[in-house]
């Protein structure tokens, strides 16, 4: 990736146009709406949803999937459930950022072998878009409440849209709620036991958890899965933890007052 092919502004570059296209041809979506968020990697934009946007791809070039992964994309394909959706584009920007995140990916053992700082920019952006894809099977085949994944390719993830009329449901550091609601606890009661359920059936740690990356959609949903990891991973604990601390620092802030320790939470989850 030169700077050439760098995705400014919110502009639609030529690569992500042909994405959106091939999208509508094999009717994953109607048509693309633009863009709703402008995140410091990503551009998410919104989609209507097309009458078949319940395939799943994620073997589609052949690459590495383990069983596990072949299971749940065939369990995707089959059961088809997105269809009626709309949708949401995220396009990771062609940024440098992804240089320093090689102990992310060289630590999950689904990556064993492939030395991220040996990969080109083009390569690593991929990688990580690759990983985003597969945690979000992983997470929502276990019911871990995130947007149902539908189709990746190259730097480009196609997921379920949530919110209404084409508004994003908030990030929870933005609803309009009094301090120490009642709803703030049911809230943090729903993060807590996403977070339990990531790590005991989906075996993932999602280490860049805050109140950017949980929305509201009626009821909590953790989104930006690039960075999670195995819990295999030799850093899973220590990023357990430093999810469980912001997610804590946030509700106490809320007026959440029973929010357990990190000790207990850890021994919670
Ligand atoms: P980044 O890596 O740039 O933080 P995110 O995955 O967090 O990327 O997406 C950026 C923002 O876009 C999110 O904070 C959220 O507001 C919005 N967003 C992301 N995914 C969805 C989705 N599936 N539906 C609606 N809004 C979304
Ligand atoms: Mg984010």
């Amino acid at each position: 990736g030169s700077d050439a092919d760098a995705t400014k502004g919110g502009a639609m570059d030529q690569h992500v146009r042909l994405h959106i296209s091939k999208a509508i041809n094999t009717g994953l979506i109607e048509r693309c709406n633009g863009a709703v968020k402008q995140g410091k990697e990503a551009i998410v934009y919104h989609a209507d949803g097309g009458k078949n946007n319940g395939c799943n791809t994620i073997l589609e070039d052949g690459r590495d999937g383990d069983d596990w992964d072949k299971k749940a994309a065939a369990t995707t394909m089959a059961t088809n459930d997105n269809v009626g959706f709309d949708v949401a584009i995220k396009v990771f920007k062609r940024i440098k950022e992804f240089r320093g995140r090689g102990e992310y990916v060289d630590g999950d053992p689904r990556y064993a072998g492939r030395p991220f700082r040996s990969l080109s920019d083009r390569q690593q952006l991929e990688v990580w878009t690759e990983k985003e894809y597969r945690n979000l099977v992983r997470a929502h085949r276990s019911n871990v409440p995130v947007p149902n994944p539908i189709y990746y390719k190259d730097n480009v993830i196609f997921m379920r849209f949530l919110g209404e009329n084409g508004w994003p449901a908030p990030q929870i550091r933005e609803i309009q709620l009094r301090k120490g609601s009642s709803k703030w606890h049911v809230l943090y009661e729903q993060v807590m036991e996403s977070v339990a359920k990531l790590f005991q059936d989906a075996r993932l740690v999602h280490g860049d958890l805050s109140e950017y990356n949980i929305l509201e959609d009626l009821q909590t949903v953790l989104i930006d899965f690039g960075q999670s990891v195995e819990v295999r991973h030799p850093k899973a604990e220590e990023l357990l933890r430093r999810d469980l601390q912001r997610v804590n620092e946030f509700f106490t802030k809320q007026g959440v007052t029973e929010t357990m320790s990190i000790e207990d939470a850890m021994a919670f989850v």
